[in-house]
């Protein structure tokens, strides 16, 4: 961090400007507006400070700079087109510890003024240090679009009632969940937007009194395979609003990021070398944040309902009386197959795709290999690294063809993403080393992946005979 940002109240403290022209006036502008008490020292005074300075405004110390008067202010601004003069300011303020700043010369400059979008009270300073002023303005246009108007009023209304809600709730999640409830009904957002604050504050105040008993829930989110911006909006207003997430491994870094930073974040999933949360134990934990009356996230990666164990969660919330909700997640098999470029179903090479998991149990009539091996059909296995020789051996038993394609997609959908070719027979092969997460797809539709991939440096990671393998895969 190049500068710390700070907001300074400036409220009748002394600001020396020195200059008297345009800019100066900008700047005096602003420095009015933060009621400051403002000095200028200029040989002539534009004529919006002449008519500042009739109306007692600002005051005019000097005609002349002079070091001493730096001892004198709090902050100080040198406006000139005088390079030797401004220079004389920043030294000046430099050798008494007064911040300073020299317009459009930034070495010459302590403190710089960032570019503001004003909804007082509420206001948002954005900088660049200098580096690019043209973002900066270019991202000020777009959050002033995007900022609604009435935040300002509406926090001036909550400023006026903080002191009533703190003394209604003394828990600091009983008020946040208040002010959320307030601020995202509409009606309130209706009226802080037509100036109607006498209405509104009524509104505060009815809600204000009706019962906001804590109840405690849980929703159950899927945060898709990695990229964050696979998140539903859905999901991420849950996340953004929860008290407690729990989440597991598969969930990526970035998505993390998402979640509001004073909730408790809570890893219930496996490290490497080390065993995995109990799911008996991470129930309990659901259960119990969500008898404390918090708002509980259960953060799982992919879709909870596709081999995410979420349907087992929901029963035991259910038998605890806990109310809970789902937001679907795009699955591995979605977002892997999409960014490594292998559509799932394709009217020439498949008519359907099956999703199943590796932990197959060979031997067992529960295993439908007959199904699994049909031609035309697209079979994406989840946590089939470890099975991979088992899993080929199967399906070429029971009439999968040996050259079929096949992709291994490590990482899918994150920049590390990997993508893996070749063909069922070589499946054990492939799959060697290949990083985990990994999804294995196995059918015609991997064709297409050398024609269609888009996403990352479309490595594709051969093992060495891999070239011929393809060959055959192609040539099938
Ligand atoms: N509920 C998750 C799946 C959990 S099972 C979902 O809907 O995606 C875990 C398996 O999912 C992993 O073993 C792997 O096969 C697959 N997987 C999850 N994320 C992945 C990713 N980013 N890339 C490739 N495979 C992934």
């Amino acid at each position: 961090m190049n500068y710390l940002p700070i907001f300074v109240d400036l409220k009748q403290r002394p600001v020396l400007v020195v200059g008297g022209g345009h800019v100066a006036v900008r700047k005096i502008d602003s420095l009015l507006k933060a009621q400051a008490q403002v000095l200028v020292v200029a040989e002539q005074l534009h004529k919006t400070l002449l008519s500042k300075l009739e109306q007692g405004e600002i005051k005019w110390l000097a005609t002349q700079f002079d070091e001493s008067q730096v001892k004198q202010v709090y902050l100080i601004i040198a406006a000139t087109d005088d390079h030797s003069l401004n220079q004389r300011v920043f030294q000046a303020a430099q050798a008494e510890q007064r911040l300073v700043n020299v317009v459009d010369e930034q070495p010459l400059c302590s403190y710089i003024f960032p570019s503001i979008i004003d909804r007082s009270p509420i206001q948002i300073a954005i900088s660049s240090g200098g580096a690019s002023p043209v973002l900066i303005r270019l991202l000020r246009e777009k959050l002033e679009a995007l900022i609604p108007q009435n935040v300002g009023l509406m926090s001036e209304i909550s400023a006026r009632w903080r002191y009533k809600v703190k003394q209604k709730f003394s828990q600091l999640t009983q008020r946040r969940r208040f002010w959320e409830k307030l601020f995202t009904n509409q009606t309130f957002q209706r009226l802080t937007e037509n100036h109607q604050a006498e209405q509104a504050e009524i509104l505060l105040e009815q809600t204000l009194n009706e019962s906001n008993e804590m109840i405690g829930e849980v929703s159950l989110v899927g945060a898709g395979p990695g990229d964050a911006g696979l998140l539903t909006l859905k999901g991420l207003q849950a996340i953004q609003q929860a008290d407690v997430v729990l989440y597991d491994a598969l969930v990526s870094d970035s998505i993390l990021e998402l979640v509001r930073r004073d909730a408790d974040k809570v890893f219930v999933g496996k490290r490497a070398g080390q065993h995995s949360v109990p799911q008996q134990e991470t129930n309990q934990l659901l259960v119990k944040y969500a008898q404390q009356g918090k708002r509980v996230v259960r953060l799982k990666g992919g879709d909870p309902f596709v081999f995410g164990r979420g349907g087992e969660e929901l029963e035991v919330l259910k038998q605890a009386g806990i109310s809970f909700s789902v937001v679907p997640g795009i699955t591995a098999a979605l977002g892997a197959t999409a960014y490594a470029g292998i559509p799932l179903t394709h009217r020439d090479y498949a008519q359907s795709a099956m999703f199943i998991t590796g932990h197959l149990k060979s031997d067992s009539h529960h295993t439908n290999w007959d199904t699994l091996a049909r031609s035309n059909q697209t079979l994406v296995v989840y946590m089939g690294t470890i099975k991979a020789s088992e899993l080929s051996h199967q399906l070429q038993k029971y009439g999968r063809a040996s050259n079929t394609p096949v992709a291994i997609v490590s990482n899918g959908t994150l920049p590390n993403q990997q993508v893996r070719i070749g063909i069922l027979e070589n499946l054990a092969e492939l799959v060697e080393n290949a990083e985990t997460p990994a999804l294995i797809v196995i059918g015609e539709v991997v064709k297409l992946q050398s024609e269609l991939a888009w996403f990352g440096q479309q490595q594709k990671q051969f093992i060495s005979t891999q070239e011929t393998l393809w060959q055959t895969a192609v040539n099938y």
